[in-house]
């Protein structure tokens, strides 16, 4: 399978703002901090996303990259391992670079009986301002997110991972708002 054209595709599907302007202004990029209290945070990548648009791009040439197994850390054994990058603010965000986490944000893949959603969680890290406010979303967000996952989900780990969190997602309850195909797409 071509996971390069897949990313490609998806990166540019999902190379979309949330609303007209930068959100980031509202909350000062509070989703692209850097530390959460003490402890320095970084970003899951997806499945063969750093080898198919991130490794040796400028983004990984100034940021530390690490490998996440399933020994280790709460990843499928299906799966293996994923990669786990720090954003560090010295070099800003390369922004066409930007990974599909960053993208997705607020949003996350949801799959219930094979089929695909867009959801937001009720637990929220970021406490994004816009999540009470969805009527200022860009519809063109909304559906280009949605389109880019589809893209994503024919590769069977981001599938497979995209499923576990659901699951996850789900037994604990924690769906807030829940878009189908037919929300999205009309
Ligand atoms: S937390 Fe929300 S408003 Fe702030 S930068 Fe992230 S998506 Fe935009
Ligand atoms: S890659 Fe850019 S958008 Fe993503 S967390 Fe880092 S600074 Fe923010």
């Amino acid at each position: 399978m071509d996971y390069k054209s897949i990313y490609e595709k998806a990166y540019e599907l999902m190379d979309v703002q949330l609303i007209d302007g930068d959100c980031g202004k509202l909350c000062n990029h509070h989703c692209c901090r850097t530390y959460d209290g003490e402890e320095k945070m970084g970003i899951y990548l997806m499945p063969y996303e750093y080898e198919s648009m991130l490794r040796n791009s400028e983004f990984s040439e100034n940021l530390k990259v690490e490998r996440h197994t399933s020994f280790e850390y709460d990843i499928p054994h299906n799966i293996g391992y994923v990669h786990y990058i720090y954003c560090e603010d010295e070099f800003g965000c390369f922004r066409h670079l930007r990974p599909i986490q960053c993208r997705t944000y607020p949003f996350e893949p949801h799959m219930e009986k094979g089929k695909l959603y867009l959801i937001i969680e009720k637990d929220q890290i970021h406490n994004c301002p816009l999540i009470d406010k969805m009527d200022q979303w860009r519809e063109e967000f909304i559906r280009r997110i949605y389109l880019g996952w589809k893209e994503l989900i024919k590769i069977k780990k981001v599938r497979l991972m995209v499923e576990f969190d659901s699951k996850q997602r789900y037994d604990s309850n924690n769906i807030k708002i829940k878009l189908s195909e037919s929300d999205i797409l009309i």
